[in-house]
């Protein structure tokens, strides 16, 4: 349908008038409500408009590539594949430095054009159409399309009746950034010529004199000398004549570097553009291009020190909020990362500052939020999901990425230029060059992260105490399981979820730890007077708590939950070893299993265990050994008889052998078994939480838990 709607109109040259009415919706920035340059204007078309645009853009483009129409050396902005800014911006970099470094002169004036997008006449429009020998069918059809086009504008509680656009390219229209480009081409067109281009900075055999740089409507002249710069600032100001664009000559500024005796100095250039003299950058200030900040010395520090406040001010606003500290590790990775990557990409700043000052600032929340202990070790919070990881990384790898996403721009560019750029910078990059150069050229950061997360693991190692749990666990539980188990963790209380993070490196508050950070002088257990409490000896292995029955109490709570959903299997009957079932005793002489499935033709008991990380295979093996001999101490006869083994480690983790136990279940198609299991682990979890919260105090015989 929708094709055959455009197919007609493209056929016959078409744009229906019900497409070219557009919304524009004025958002508030901030000042006076009064002034309408206060508020952002957002154009919104009709859906098919911008289809049928887009459609024509693409055709348009493929036309004019085709036929080598467009440049796209000196002028970067809006092209498809193109990282424009980041390639005039490291090679405008390179030049200053040369001619710094060289004692070569340099003037680079950068020129700014009043409203330009705005400002645009559609009889421009259409030069430039023709300038480009765009076929006569599509020069009628994006005619039509301008004209007779409106906007309606609305606030709050306002809309305006339909105006007619009558000047500039259309707002928010697909189309227009190519139109635009189309335009300031019949300028770069100009400029384009060999002799013109003499006039540019050369400074090396690789590098072809560069002398001018324009990304839309942004435009830097680079020469070697005042005379030259004047001369194109002539050409510029004619074209403007011609287009009818206004230059604000206040806004545009000039730059320069000179010899000076036996080393380079910064100079302010003398130049005009129409009898006005174009503002001189002052000396040992900077100036700012496509969002990067030049100098003389292209010194970093004014970058560093505003790249600090930032992110302390994110990070103390962070930490303001009442939010959960897996949220705020998940807005830093997202958010606060998000706004440093831009000059990560564009400033060189030497890992060892970055890890100094932002990678400190970073851990010092994290430990903060997550409430470890100052020496905790943090590399378990780079781990993946499935590793038991929080994903985390810190501002040193961002910026690592981000210069190697930089690299990877200029070695992979479709310009040559960019590409001798690149080979002429390799020694100051050599770190990243090595991974550039060894992995495929779309999947460079892959390999970053895969070497990091490898370079954590063998780290894991060598910390052997701290991430014994990490390591068995991962080694005993599927990578699925481990991510469900993330996923109830974070379902989880705040304060829970900072234990158990704190419980996976062995960082809690127990009397060993408190002694070992001097905090107290007896590493003893206060219930039993045990020589030494550890982590183990809190969730599994205390005589005074074995004797009170907190261990049992945590057994028989996750006993209860999974009957819960065991008494939904149809066909049997369930006897528990809790109150409020049907005892097992009924059913045996002398043991007793936890649970018993009883049909009229099987038998199948169930046996839990709640043990430590690190003891499930130890546990198993106690187990099977003290019910070797169950189908002889069984009562009843003439049925199959089954043995269940289901292990569930303190922390909730259950390892691979709990696919017995998910097989039988699997019978019945009503219950949800990864809601089942998710439970199980929820119940260990916030039981484990309580037994240790209640360390020192005396046991209350509180009820089982019910989380179901
Ligand atoms: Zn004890």
């Amino acid at each position: 349908m929708l094709h055959n709607i455009i197919t007609h109109c493209w056929t016959n040259q078409i744009f229906p008038s019900s497409w070219k009415q557009a919304f524009t919706i004025l958002i508030y920035k901030k000042k006076a409500k009064s002034d309408p340059s206060n508020f952002r204007p957002i154009t919104l078309q009709p859906i098919l408009a911008k289809v049928y645009s887009s459609l024509i853009r693409n055709r348009m483009y493929c036309y004019l590539l085709d036929n080598d129409y467009i440049e796209t050396k000196i002028q970067k902005g809006f092209w498809k594949s193109i990282s424009g800014t980041i390639e005039h911006t490291e090679l405008l970099s390179n030049i200053i430095n040369n001619a710094r470094i060289k004692q070569r002169q340099v003037i680079i004036t950068l020129l700014d054009l009043k409203n330009a997008f705005g400002e645009v006449n559609h009889d421009l429009i259409i030069k430039a159409l023709e300038y480009h020998h765009v076929p006569e069918e599509l020069k009628v059809l994006i005619k039509n399309y301008y004209n007779g086009y409106n906007i309606s504008i609305g606030t709050e509680d306002y809309t305006t009746d339909p105006i007619a656009v009558k000047k500039g390219v259309l707002q928010g229209d697909c189309l227009s950034p190519l139109l635009f480009n189309m335009i300031v081409n019949t300028l770069i067109k100009t400029i384009d010529d060999e002799k013109i281009k003499l006039m540019g900075y050369s400074y090396c055999k690789s590098l072809l004199p560069r002398h001018w740089f324009q990304f839309a409507d942004d435009s830097a002249v680079v020469t070697s000398t005042e005379i030259d710069n004047q001369l194109l600032l002539n050409v510029f100001t004619k074209w403007c004549n011609w287009s009818g664009l206004m230059i604000k000559v206040d806004k545009c500024s000039t730059f320069g570097i000179k010899k000076n005796g036996s080393s380079s100095a910064q100079f302010k250039p003398y130049l005009r553009i129409s009898n006005e003299m174009v503002p001189p950058t002052e000396i040992n200030e900077s100036f700012e291009y496509l969002g990067k900040s030049f100098s003389f010395a292209m010194k970093t520090n004014n970058i560093k020190s505003k790249l600090t406040d930032d992110l302390a001010s994110y990070i103390e606003t962070l930490n303001r909020l009442p939010l959960h500290p897996k949220n705020k590790l998940l807005i830093i990775s997202k958010y606060v990362y998000s706004k440093l990557r831009w000059r990560f990409s564009i400033y060189q700043l030497s890992d060892t500052w970055v890890i100094q000052n932002l990678d400190s600032l970073v851990k010092e929340f994290v430990k903060r939020w997550l409430r470890l202990p100052q020496s905790a070790n943090f590399t378990h919070l780079y781990l993946p999901s499935k590793m038991l990881g929080m994903k985390f990384s810190l501002p040193s790898d961002v910026y690592k990425s981000s210069q190697l996403a930089t690299r990877n721009i200029l070695k992979s560019s479709k310009n040559e230029e960019i590409n001798n750029l690149y080979k002429l910078t390799q020694t100051k990059y050599v770190s990243e060059d090595v991974i550039l150069s060894q992995s495929q050229p779309r999947k460079p950061s892959d390999r970053l992260v895969k070497e990091t997360v490898q370079k954590i693991c063998n780290e894991l190692h060598l910390l052997q105490e701290q991430n014994s749990i990490i390591s068995s666990i991962t080694q005993q539980c599927t990578a699925h399981s481990l991510i469900a188990w993330q996923r109830v963790c974070e379902s989880l209380p705040e304060n829970i979820f900072v234990f158990i993070r704190k419980a996976l490196i062995f960082s809690l508050c127990t009397n060993t730890n408190l002694v070992r950070w001097k905090k107290v002088i007896s590493p003893s257990c206060n219930i039993c007077n045990a020589v030494k409490q550890t982590q183990l000896h809190i969730f599994n292995n205390c005589s005074k708590a074995i004797s009170d029955g907190r261990y049992k109490w945590r057994h028989d709570s996750i006993l209860k939950t999974m009957c819960h959903y065991l008494s939904q299997l149809i066909g049997f009957d369930l006897f528990v070893d809790i109150n409020g079932f049907a005892n097992p005793t009924e059913l045996f002489y002398n043991l007793r299993p936890d649970i018993v499935l009883l049909s009229p033709n099987e038998a199948i008991t169930i046996e839990l265990t709640c043990c430590f990380e690190t003891n499930f295979a130890k546990s198993r093996a106690y187990k099977e050994n003290r019910y070797s001999n169950l189908e002889n101490d069984f009562k009843l006869e003439k049925r199959k008889f089954k043995k269940i083994f289901v292990e569930v480690s303190s922390l909730g983790f259950q390892p691979k052998q709990i696919r017995e136990f998910k097989k039988l279940i699997s019978q019945n198609k009503n219950i949800n078994i990864s809601r089942m299991l998710q439970k199980m682990s929820e119940v260990a979890l916030r039981a484990t939480f309580y037994i240790f919260t209640q360390r020192g105090n005396k046991w209350s015989n509180p009820e089982l838990l019910n989380f179901i």
